[in-house]
């Protein structure tokens, strides 16, 4: 078994987990409805899928992004596949406000400000929101 912490976690809250992937919430109380799409094999790249594979891939991070933006109200989605660190194929899927903490950078970028208490905290209420929204979401696929 290799040391891979997206083989050995789930990497996140489980929202819904099906025979190729996962989607979890990132547990980001800076970044509230932060989810991941997570395909469950070990590979590192889009490439390695075949092309059913990445069709469902994308198809699930589509509904993730829908369900994001429907519950989130973002002013804009982030969309990354990176995996420089884990280097285990998933999509980041976040929501991002003007007034969050990295905006207009990354979020892996430096910290430009704390978003205002109330507002942090109505965030975290709507993605509450999300894991009904997602699976919803992913029934309708079938
Ligand atoms: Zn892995």
């Amino acid at each position: 078994m290799n040391n891979c912490i997206l083989c050995q976690d789930d990497g996140g809250h489980l929202v819904w987990r099906g025979d190729d992937a996962r989607v979890v919430l990132v547990d980001s109380p800076d970044l509230p409805g932060y989810c991941r799409v997570v395909w469950n094999r070990h590979i590192a790249e889009m490439s390695e899928l075949s092309r059913v594979e990445r069709e469902i891939l994308l198809a699930l991070v589509d509904v993730v992004e829908f369900a994001v933006r429907r519950v989130m109200r973002p002013q804009k989605i982030n969309l990354a596949s990176l995996g420089n660190q884990v280097p285990h194929l998933h999509w980041h899927v976040i929501p991002r406000f003007a007034d969050d903490p990295y905006f207009p950078d990354s979020i892996w970028s430096s910290k430009h400000r704390d978003t205002i208490d109330t507002v942090l905290k109505s965030r975290r209420e709507l993605a509450k929101g999300l894991p009904e929204a997602i699976r919803s979401g992913i029934a309708d696929l079938a």
